[in-house]
């Protein structure tokens, strides 16, 4: 599948086309799932010359239109992703231990109605954010290893 076009992306929103919004657009549908506005503006072409600022306001803009979503916040960092065809919604896990966050599959029809039906009668859920936490694969096989020789 071919990547999303950023500048039909942002006449679709009816947002208003500038070289800035352009760049940034077409970056975050380059990327993988997940990255922080500082990730995004090292990752964006140095002769661009998109300040920090700027990048923030066109991610929190792209969140509010619908563009781009947040995954979830570690730290106070907050974690976006690209919310087109390429990227359907699905949870992360973040390990404790070494830092990294995974992907995992998309969510279901089910998991979805699952999901929102949490919140109950009478709200609008418009957004499903879900972080798992623990330790991942390497990292526990590592843990045990430790537990190991450490019993010895
Ligand atoms: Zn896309
Ligand atoms: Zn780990
Ligand atoms: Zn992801």
């Amino acid at each position: 599948m071919d990547l999303c076009d950023a500048r039909e992306a942002l006449k679709a929103k009816g947002l208003t086309v500038t070289e800035q919004r352009l760049a940034i657009l077409q970056k975050i549908f380059d990327m993988g799932c997940y990255f922080t506005a500082k990730e995004l503006h090292q990752a964006l072409p140095s002769e661009k010359r998109v300040d920090l600022a700027t990048v923030y306001r066109a991610v929190r803009l792209f969140e509010r239109e619908g563009l781009v979503r947040c995954v979830g916040e570690i730290g106070n960092c907050r974690y976006y992703a690209k919310a087109c065809i390429h990227n359907p919604p699905h949870a992360h896990f973040r390990c404790e231990k070494c830092g990294r966050l995974f992907c995992l599959r998309p969510f279901n029809f089910d998991d979805s109605k699952e999901l929102i039906s949490l919140a109950g009668e009478g709200f609008e859920v418009r957004r499903v954010t879900l972080m798992l936490e623990g330790l991942c694969a390497k990292c526990r096989k590592e843990q045990l290893i430790n537990h190991e020789e450490g019993g010895k």
